[in-house]
């Protein structure tokens, strides 16, 4: 046998069907009315803190110094190559990779990802407007400072900004750049300004960091928002939107067993209507309901929203992979 056999492997291009939620059916987020939401159905709940009077997730507020972009950090070699090269399975559609040239790539290697943890700290004035949307005359609260623990008081902006540093080590790890809008409770950027930084930096996508609060303490679950055709008329955009919306709500429901409250389609938040890569808001669960508040605010719960969000992002990035 020869010193150097090489070794191949095939990857099966699959063409994977994917319905997207109908986007054009979009929902009131200001009523909240989960009627069209990916498969979860809940009952019609109108959010105090995040989605009505113009409070909503995203008037946080904003400003700060600490945008970073740190290039990934890499995991030692053996990395499970099943998540890129996934088995031959000698289609005559497959292509052949030499394995001896081929270096091993992590899951989210290329990827940018902004994450925004929601509110924090301002020095703005609390009325502050801004347009919601390029070119609209629909001036939107510009910054809100979040909901809160009922339990432990802990700030919404502070639960936002613990998950959003788990989750910017998590993502690291798979090869993802990720920027960070805020990494101190301090941040002055409106939600325009947010939007604006994302769109500037070359990132791929945004996630969206936030939970909710509601005047009735036994509402408990996790909420994905998604983007609505009103005012982006990007049609690749609002189906990434989608699909990582999807992929991420279903990660985070597998690993926390929480309830789902479904999927939002909004055309009234400004981090939504300005940004012009796709981007999704995690609702992570309700700070009003003294148990989920008291989960939430627990590392192990944490972490496993934050695997959550990184195997639907890992879904998402590996079906874009393939197209
Ligand atoms: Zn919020």
């Amino acid at each position: 046998m020869k010193n150097s056999v090489k070794v191949l492997l095939s990857i099966i291009v699959v063409c994977t069907g994917i319905n997207f939620a109908c986007i054009g059916c979009t929902i009131n987020d200001q009523k909240l009315d989960y009627n069209e939401v990916n498969g979860y159905m809940s009952e019609s709940v109108t959010t105090k803190t995040d989605r009505e009077n113009n409070n909503s997730a995203d008037n946080s507020g904003i400003y700060n110094s600490d945008i970073t972009k740190q290039n990934s950090s890499k995991q030692p070699k053996g990395e499970d190559m099943s998540t890129q090269l996934p088995s031959d399975e000698g289609t005559s559609r497959s292509t052949s990779i030499n394995k001896a040239d081929e270096k091993i790539k992590l899951p989210l290697e290329g990827l940018t990802i902004c994450i925004d943890a929601g509110h924090g700290k301002t020095d703005r004035k609390a009325d502050l407007k801004e347009p919601i949307a390029p070119g609209s005359d629909i001036m939107k609260a510009a910054i809100a400072s979040g909901t809160s623990g009922v339990a432990t008081k802990i700030t919404e902006a502070s639960l936002n900004l613990a998950v959003s540093k788990k989750l910017k080590k998590a993502l690291s790890e798979k090869g993802a750049n990720i920027l960070m809008i805020r990494e101190t409770e301090y941040c002055d950027l409106t939600n325009v300004e947010r939007t604006e930084l994302w769109n500037s930096s070359g990132a791929d996508l945004t996630i969206r960091i936030h939970a909710n609060g509601l005047n009735d303490n036994t509402v408990s679950g996790v909420l994905m928002m998604v983007p609505g055709n009103k005012y982006i008329k990007d049609d690749e955009m609002l189906q990434k939107s989608t699909l990582i919306g999807k992929y991420i709500l279903e990660g985070v429901l597998k690993h926390t067993k929480a309830k789902s409250r479904g999927t939002v389609v909004s055309n009234e938040l400004t981090g939504f209507n300005w940004s012009k890569i796709p981007v999704v808001l995690l609702e992570m669960g309700f700070m009003t309901n003294p148990e989920e508040d008291k989960l939430l605010n627990t590392d192990s719960y944490q972490n496993k929203i934050v695997m959550g969000i990184v195997e639907g992002i890992e879904k998402y990035q590996a079906e874009m992979n393939t197209k």
